[in-house]
């Protein structure tokens, strides 16, 4: 007994040590001074008009649910990346589609406004040669994409202002079918069997600016028809894989093969409920829904801290009554390791939806980011890999993008 007692002491002990020495994030951190650290999906801006909010600021997730600041991404050296101009679907009507052109014009000015307001910190990025040099010029690099086309829906002839303004990359569709393509996620299925004209036609216009089209969110059919059609490689900005946890969300390994084959790039999301079994039955969300009506049918983001506190231990004890669980640092890496595996690492990158409801316990905020390098140099890769995940491969894709742009489309714009 007295032996069993020792026992268990030496080996709390032996890993007590073993943890210390995994958090020994030293070497890792000295990598990513290195090299160029991006993530392709920062919904950040989402947070820009909140009152009070500062991305000056330190904030902490279990406080008010933020993941991105300037101070933490100091703390996890990510140089910047992709700030989404996102858009909740709402009504395809002509009412619905002005509101939407509106909401997305104000989003984008509140980037660039925010970059300006900090020009000291931030600068907006439009060409692949622009991360490096402002990474040298100690600032934060500010990448703009749009995630889900529903501002352009009223007039698709926006993206040329959108561009023009900074825009490189574009998603067309969000969790519901919109005019532009099928979603993965509509619980109707498919309305046009992939693209609808009007998105055919929003393909052959980003190929001629030199915008990234991103697949993330749109229907297994849509990435068939967007590789086949578009002249540029494709990128997924926020996806994890259907291999190791299947979800109409992820994609397959055969579709990954064939976007690596054309030079595309993956970003690997960390969505807990895209990459693990979620459990969240009806009645959960029913719950779930419950909970937010009692705080007057606000977003989360529109609480104050207080309520916000409130709002997360009535989450964590509903949680806890059904079972569900959310994903962890480990199940995030296993992800990260397969699609690399599958892909080939100058095809992968990381695009975890960061304040668009990624991060896992364990990988909470950006400040936790020389985990995943760390984990990285577990696994064996090396620091040219490393870097070509951390940001090599999307900077390749989007001089790769550029380069395939009809140069007199792109000048009629710029001049
Ligand atoms: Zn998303």
């Amino acid at each position: 007994m007295k032996h069993a007692v020792l026992a268990l002491a030496v080996s709390l002990l032996l890993s007590t040590v073993a943890s210390a020495q995994a958090e020994d994030l030293s070497k890792a951190k000295a990598l990513q001074q290195r090299i160029i650290t991006l993530d392709t999906h920062l919904d950040t801006p989402a947070n820009f008009s909140r009152p009070g909010w500062s991305i000056l600021d330190h904030h902490h997730a279990d406080e008010d649910g933020t993941q991105v600041d300037y101070p933490r991404m100091q703390e996890g050296l990510l140089d910047g990346g992709f700030w989404v101009v996102y858009t909740g679907q709402g009504p395809r009507t002509p009412e619905g589609n002005l509101k939407a052109r509106d909401f997305g014009l104000k989003r984008l000015a509140e980037i660039r406004e925010m970059a300006a307001a900090n020009a000291d910190k931030f600068e907006i990025a439009t060409t692949a040669d622009d991360a490096a040099r402002i990474k040298k010029a100690g600032k934060k690099i500010v990448y703009i994409s749009m995630e889900n086309a529903y501002p352009l829906e009223s007039d698709p002839s926006l993206l040329s202002a959108y561009y023009k303004l900074g825009l490189r990359m574009l998603s067309l569709v969000h969790t519901s079918n919109n005019d532009f393509a099928d979603s993965s996620t509509d619980p109707k299925g498919p309305e046009w069997n992939g693209l609808s004209p009007k998105g055919k036609a929003m393909i052959a216009e980003a190929n001629k600016l030199g915008i990234v089209l991103d697949q993330s969110h749109a229907s297994d059919t849509v990435f068939d028809q967007m590789l086949e059609l578009s002249k540029a490689p494709i990128i997924l900005s926020h996806t994890a894989a259907d291999a190791v946890n299947e979800h109409p969300r992820n994609i397959d390994d055969a579709r990954i093969r064939k976007l690596a084959a054309k030079g595309g790039v993956i970003q690997v999301n960390s969505l807990s409920a895209y990459i693990i079994p979620t459990q969240r039955t009806p009645e959960y969300q029913a719950a779930a829904r419950g909970l937010m009506t009692q705080f007057g049918g606000r977003s989360p983001r529109e609480l104050t801290p207080a309520e916000f506190k409130q709002l997360a231990q009535q989450r964590e004890a509903l949680n806890a009554k059904f079972g569900v669980r959310r994903a962890t640092f480990d199940d995030y890496m296993k992800h990260i390791l397969h699609i690399i595996e599958v892909a080939g690492p100058d095809h992968v990158g990381l695009g975890a939806d960061w304040d668009g409801g990624g991060g896992v316990t364990g990988l909470e905020d950006v400040s936790l980011l020389p985990k995943i390098t760390q984990g990285l140099l577990d696994a064996g890769y090396t620091e040219a890999q490393i870097a070509n995940v951390w940001g090599g491969n999307v900077i390749r894709l989007i001089g790769q993008v550029q380069a395939a742009a009809d140069p007199d489309a792109v000048k009629a714009i710029l001049d």
